[in-house]
């Protein structure tokens, strides 16, 4: 199944996305996991991505849409794919209904994680995640299980986003109010949103992103 999880920056889309893709095989797309991949490998992509990212700006439609558009039609994708943090804008929303219409593919269902702005902020900036698998933890609220080692991988090296700062979360959370949250009527008139308390613990959370998965699977 095809499934955007949509939502601001902090609201839990990449930590409900990791635990998907395990318990449901459902490969995760992460715009901003390839925009870092391709910033630290210095290709042209992320060169041009770096500064932007920094200042908590939104990197260009184009961009983007072209990442998206050569991932997903790698053959891991064919079963479906769930996309965490593309679309973004309105013209990256109506790139995806083209690519997908080409594709002879159909999008789900739309999930929007609702979390309160004060809430956000703490989430951020308490994140942190393992160097070698990319697993998402959270200073007080997801804390790894042994001191300084990954639960999935058990390294004990972690790192922290440039950009997870209070400084540079208050441009990403204007960018999302300004360009994406539009994405919201977007969707609920296509008939394609759900909406879930992002607000919940996290298990509570993926409780309610199963039944609304399965619903829209049936
Ligand atoms: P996003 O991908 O939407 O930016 P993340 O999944 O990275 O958000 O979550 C941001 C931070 O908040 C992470 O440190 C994560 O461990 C933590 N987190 C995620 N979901 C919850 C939740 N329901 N309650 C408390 N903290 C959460
Ligand atoms: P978060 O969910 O915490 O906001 P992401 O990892 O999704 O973080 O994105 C980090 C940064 O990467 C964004 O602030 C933005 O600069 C860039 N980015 C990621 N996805 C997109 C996208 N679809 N369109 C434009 N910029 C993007
Ligand atoms: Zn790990």
């Amino acid at each position: 199944m095809i499934v955007i999880l949509l939502g601001p920056p902090g609201a839990g889309k990449g930590t409900q996305a990791q635990t998907l893709a395990k318990t449901r095989g459902i490969v995760q797309l992460s715009t901003g996991d390839m925009l870092r991949a391709a910033v630290k490998a210095g290709t042209d992509v992320g060169r041009q991505a770096d500064t932007i990212m920094k200042s908590g700006g939104l990197v260009s439609d184009e961009i983007v849409i072209r990442i998206i558009s050569d991932r997903i039609q790698e053959p891991d994708c064919a079963k479906g794919f769930l996309l965490d943090g593309f679309p973004r804008t309105l013209p990256q929303a109506v790139g995806l209904d083209k690519l997908l219409e080409q594709q002879g593919k159909t999008l789900d269902v739309v999930v929007e994680m609702k979390v309160d702005d004060t809430a956000l902020i703490e989430r951020i900036t308490g994140r942190f995640t393992c160097a070698k698998c990319g697993t998402g933890y959270h200073d007080t609220f997801k804390p790894t299980k042994a001191k300084d080692t990954c639960d999935s991988c058990g390294s004990h090296e972690f790192t922290r986003r440039a950009d997870d700062n209070a400084e540079t979360v208050k441009s990403r959370l204007m960018a999302y109010y300004r360009e994406t949250a539009p994405l919201i009527g977007y969707y609920f008139a296509k008939g394609k949103l759900k909406s879930i308390d992002g607000m919940a613990q996290i298990d509570e959370v993926e409780r309610q992103l199963n039944t609304v998965l399965d619903a829209a699977a049936a």
